[in-house]
């Protein structure tokens, strides 16, 4: 992978990144299916083999030593594993304590997705939502259920369950033999070997895998062996065999069964990643032209974090690299503005730790120290000029009037509010009917408005209260609309502050539906991740 001058070449670095996320719903286990994942992949790059007996209590200093090891490393917005040749690049989608529009924008810097289900509970609301981003963008989905190990529903159940219900076309890459609770072993379907799975005793992190044939199977675990079988000629024969074209395009997903705790079948989702994800392809720019990926640099920001280190007072943004290689040290080019980013600054965040970074490739993720001028959604590039579509920002569905409790801090008020609001943090819509001194603070999630609070009082000086309104939906109209719907009953007409677009809000879908009946012709278009009307 190296040119003449020793230098790796763009096409085979990129070649060999995997960059993607996890999409879940609170307590399905992506924290454990994460380290589990790294601990996996460490495991057999230290030891060449599946050994070790590392237990939960033991994982935050296992990632220490993993940093160390530099085999991976950890950034507060991206895991880096080695693995299978490949460079897998985890990017973290923040988890439940901070659910909010972050955890959407960073799916649009990934190529794939692991959609991670509780089998016991299949698919439930937030990965609903999450997934409604990924088929926006045709993101390919791996699907792993979790958590086999304990009492949970048939799998030809959960099967049925995410055709019906997302219309994605499921294609098993190994079966389960016993049921959810009583779990045996994995069928590898493609390959066809048995493996045996029990956990380790004492409860340590990893699984014994044994390899048995047929006839041991069958002596080992009878009726469950038989029963998987059957199952196993029920989906060949319904053709629900793995489809790379139909799983690149985002219409099928190739679904693993296991469990991230006891580590059943996570080696196999490693090597799913490895084999099946796709790794970056030429991007598409705002005109819709394909930014090669050995192209010059250029680099899409999909996350800035203010204040991350208390002690430096900063702002980090966070880069997908999309073509090129990075070099520490490039000048780029901020498509927003014309004007040169200069990149002295370059790091990897290590938790809170810090370290500089040279060079990156296609599908990578570096931070950028003191880039006080990108903003979510801003292109940096080398080279011709290349702007990439905008990051579609997502409907809200909860609202609260902000005020400052200190009138006389109106200036850090505003200062705050409209940094917060370029920060992405929440969305702020204004009418001349509420006037500049309440605005209003849009969220996906209601814990953005906690995040708001906090960052007003202890960063901006200025605390503020917030009261919520009864809305929970909105829909994009244009200035024809607005004044028809200023005057009806139940709806409010805002505009966004940073891109002046106009949001109706309604209190719920029978509103919504009410003011369409009556008043046909009105323009209400859905946002992105809305839902159906
Ligand atoms: P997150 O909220 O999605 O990050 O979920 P966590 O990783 O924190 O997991 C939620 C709970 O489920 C924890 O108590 C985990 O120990 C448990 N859990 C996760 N994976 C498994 C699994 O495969 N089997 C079992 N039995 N429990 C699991």
């Amino acid at each position: 992978m190296s040119d003449a001058d020793g230098a790796a070449s763009v096409g085979g670095e990129a070649a060999r990144r995997r960059t993607f996320a996890v999409i879940s719903h609170p307590d399905a286990g992506k924290s454990t299916l994460t380290e589990a994942l790294a601990l996996h992949a460490r495991a057999i790059t230290q030891a060449g083999a599946v050994h070790g007996k590392a237990g939960r209590s033991g994982v935050t200093s296992d990632w220490m030593e993993m940093e160390q090891s530099r085999g991976i490393s950890i950034t507060s917005a991206a895991l880096r594993i080695d693995y299978g040749g490949c460079v897998l690049n985890l990017l973290d989608t923040p988890g439940h304590a901070d659910f909010s529009e972050d955890t959407y924008r960073v799916l649009a810097a990934v190529d794939c997705a692991i959609m991670l289900l509780d089998s016991a509970k299949g698919l439930e609301a937030q990965t609903l939502k999450l997934f409604d981003v990924c088929r926006s963008r045709r993101t390919p989905v791996i699907t792993f259920v979790n958590k086999w190990d304990r009492p949970g529903r048939e799998p030809l159940e959960l099967l049925d369950e995410i055709e019906q219900r997302i219309g994605l076309r499921p294609t098993p890459l190994n079966w389960p033999v016993g049921i959810a609770g009583d779990f045996r072993g994995l069928i590898d379907r493609r390959e066809g070997g048995y493996v045996k799975q029990r956990r380790t005793p004492g409860g340590a992190h990893r699984a014994v895998e044994t390899p048995l044939t047929p006839e041991e199977a069958l002596e080992a675990d009878g009726p469950a062996w038989v029963q998987a079988n059957e199952e196993l000629d029920l989906l060949t024969a319904i053709g629900a065999d793995l489809d790379l074209k139909s799983f690149l395009e985002g219409e099928s997903t190739p679904v693993l069964f296991g469990a991230a705790l006891p580590n059943f079948g996570v080696a196999q989702l490693l090597r799913t990643l490895v084999e099946l994800a796709p790794p970056p392809s030429a991007p598409h720019d705002a005109a819709g032209r394909e930014r090669a990926v050995d192209a010059p640099f250029s680099g899409l920001v999909f996350k800035v974090q203010a204040n991350m280190d208390r002690a430096h007072r900063d702002r980090v943004a966070f880069v997908r690299v999309c073509s090129g290689r990075f070099e520490r040290g490039m000048v780029l080019t901020h498509a927003a503005t014309g004007r040169p980013f200069a990149t002295k600054y370059a790091q990897a965040v290590f938790g809170r730790e810090r370290e500089t970074i040279d060079t990156a490739y296609p599908g990578d993720v570096i931070a950028l120290v003191n880039a006080t001028a990108l903003r979510v959604g801003d292109t940096l590039f080398d080279g011709p000029k290349v702007e990439f579509p905008p990051i579609p920002s997502f409907a809200p569905e909860h609202f609260a009037v902000a005020r400052a409790v200190d009138s006389g801090r109106y200036k850090q008020f505003q200062r705050g509010i409209e940094q917060l609001d370029t920060e992405g943090v929440v969305q702020v819509l204004t009418s001349d009917v509420r006037g500049e001194q309440a605005p209003v603070l849009a969220a996906v999630g209601p814990l953005q408005f906690d995040v708001v609070k906090h960052r007003m009082e202890h960063e901006f000086r200025s605390p503020i209260e917030l009261n919520t309104l009864g809305y929970s939906l909105a829909r994009r109209t244009d200035a024809d609309s607005a004044p028809k719907l200023a005057v009806l009953p139940g709806a409010e007409v805002l505009r966004r502050r940073l891109d002046g677009e106009l949001l109706a809000l309604f209190s719920d879908r029978w509103r919504l539906r009410v003011v369409r009946r009556e008043n046909p012709g009105l323009t209400l278009e859905p946002l992105l991740a809305a839902g159906d009307d």
